[in-house]
């Protein structure tokens, strides 16, 4: 079956849609219907965006940490109360079923008070004490000092998380920053911003421009801090791009997340976050459990009660209702992927128990299928699949499968289930990933407290947790005298035999090992 491209929108590298004619169509993934045509936003007007803000947010720093609390504070309360209509919009432009859209703006709330009550003491001078005798003379200061300007490139999995929970710390922080949401789903990003502007006032230190590639590339190019949430691919482009001006950046890509399922696992708990790890969001998450590996003793019993549970799931995209589980695929580029990956898997000899076919259209959409006896032959074990796809592998034991799960490019996240879950944070401490979830799924995602971040090709750097705001500051050592000074320090000029003399011999004092060093003899 051939992929199908809707008009005005292609793959986001920008091959083929409409940023030639210098607009980009969103279209509803459900039906494939026009919602609204938005106007790319050239170099030019990008520099004139990021300039704008930047003159702003000096004002911004200025205002202190309460003075940004309390504004942020209005933008979560308007979030809470437009929040019907931004799950509306987000429905739209995305495909999600109302459940996945409704997680979304209280996640970012969450965030902005996580931050908000804990983001001032995270950004505290730190007052070390110097460990040189000689030093303690003088006051110690670590100072976090915030990027003027942070662009923050998003993608259409989760267009109000992703465009905002950065862009919260950063503007915590006291950054400035612009927004370059996904070009499949910039509407929900774009009215967030209309609102700060318009409904809420907020001083002009964020906003938001739109476009693929051209775009995003001069976006790297004006901020001096940029935050990626993409695929490896547009990853690495955007890491390239930002050398040039060595723009620091943080980026958050792929990932190929596994589930270890042990002998003693609870079956129906992992049967069930499995199904909702793998399919929520209809598998077009980041963090998705995009393979599983089950131990022999309860492999069948396993994948046919995941069948069971997968084969029930309800796919469409409703209202209030709340009568669908999955929804649409939101770009129109990814059921192309998820087929050849399911037909390459079945080619090889996997059994598909459910699902296992793309749905005939208008929109897009792909089944929620599960995959039985799959191994690391098949795509659908190796690469990205970020589709409602569940394929799973019989193993001989835990090593076997830790070797199977660390067998991989990504590094993002990964789940063990076993009732003994002191067992379970041991092997965890055996996966090569930025987070391991014992006994569940995603959950270390709603952990704010905890830092959220991928190894290997899963990206560089790390949102949420002290190390998710303070990514946004520049680091300044301050050092001051405690006392009046003398005229001249020890180790200023000149250097004379009596006062090199004395010096050499305080340090190695200080420095040698062993008494006989340390006094020279
Ligand atoms: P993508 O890399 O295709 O696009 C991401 C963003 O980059 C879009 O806004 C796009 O317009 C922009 N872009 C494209 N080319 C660019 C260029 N040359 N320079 C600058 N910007 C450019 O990703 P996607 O398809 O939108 O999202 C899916 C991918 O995102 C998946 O791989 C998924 O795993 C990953 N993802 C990662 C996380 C995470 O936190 N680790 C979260 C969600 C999604």
């Amino acid at each position: 079956m051939e992929a199908t491209t809707r008009p005005g929108a292609g793959s986001a590298t920008g091959d083929g849609v409409a940023a030639a004619e210098g607009a980009i169509e969103v279209r509803r993934p459900a039906d494939g219907s026009l919602i609204a045509t938005v106007p790319i936003d050239s170099p030019e007007r990008v520099r004139e965006v990021v300039e704008h803000v930047r003159e702003a947010q000096r004002e911004w720093e200025a205002l202190g940490f309460a003075g940004r609390r309390r504004w942020l504070g209005k933008l979560r309360d308007w979030l809470f109360d437009n929040e019907e209509r931004i799950s509306e919009l987000m429905q739209a432009e995305t495909g999600k079923v109302r459940a996945d859209a409704e997680l979304e703006l209280p996640l970012i709330c969450d965030v902005i008070n996580f931050y908000g009550e804990n983001g001032e003491r995270l950004l505290a001078d730190e007052t070390p004490s110097p460990h040189m005798p000689a030093i303690k003379v003088k006051r110690l200061r670590v100072v976090y000092r915030p990027h003027e300007v942070v662009g923050n490139i998003s993608p259409w999995n989760f267009p109000l998380i992703l465009s905002f929970d950065d862009s919260i710390a950063a503007l915590m922080a006291g950054c400035a920053v612009v927004i370059k949401p996904s070009e499949f789903t910039p509407l929900t990003p774009m009215e967030v911003v209309r609102a700060w502007k318009e409904d809420i006032g907020g001083p002009a230190v964020l906003d938001v421009v739109n476009g693929i590639a051209e775009t995003g590339g001069a976006l790297v190019d004006a901020c001096d801090f940029i935050q990626f949430t993409g695929s490896e691919r547009t990853g690495k482009a955007v890491m390239k791009r930002a050398a040039e001006t060595l723009t620091p950046v943080s980026l958050e890509l792929g990932g190929k997340d596994p589930m270890i399922v042990l002998r003693d696992a609870n079956v129906e708990r992992a049967v069930n976050g499995a199904a909702y790890g793998g399919l929520l969001n209809t598998g077009q998450i980041c963090l998705s459990i995009e393979r599983v590996y089950v131990e022999e003793p309860i492999y069948d019993e396993f994948v046919s009660r995941l069948a069971q549970r997968v084969s029930t799931l309800r796919q469409g995209t409703d209202t209030t209702s709340y009568e669908h589980d999955v929804g649409a695929m939101t770009s129109p580029n990814q059921p192309a992927i998820v087929e050849v990956h399911v037909e390459d898997a079945r080619a090889k000899g996997a059994r598909i128990l459910t699902g296992g076919r793309r749905r005939d259209g208008p929109g897009e959409w792909y089944e929620p299928t599960v995959i039985a006896d799959a191994d690391h032959s098949m795509k659908v074990m190796r690469e990205e699949t970020f589709g409602p796809v569940i394929p799973v592998m019989k193993v001989r034991d835990a090593d076997e499968a830790l070797l199977l799960a660390n067998d991989s490019t990504y590094g993002l996240a990964s789940s063990i289930f076993t009732r003994d879950f002191h067992r379970g944070e041991e092997l965890a401490r055996r996966i090569d990933a930025g987070a391991v979830n014992v006994d569940d799924v995603l959950t270390h995602y709603l952990t704010l407290e905890l830092p959220m971040g991928g190894w290997k090709s899963s990206g560089i750097g790390y949102r949420h947790s002290a190390a998710g705001i303070r990514k946004f500051c520049r680091v300044e050592s301050i050092v001051s005298p405690r006392f009046p000074q003398g005229k001249a320090d020890p180790l200023w000029f000149p250097h004379t035999p009596r006062k090199r003399g004395a010096i050499r011999r305080a340090f190695r004092l200080m420095n040698a090992r062993g008494w006989r060093r340390r006094l020279g003899l």
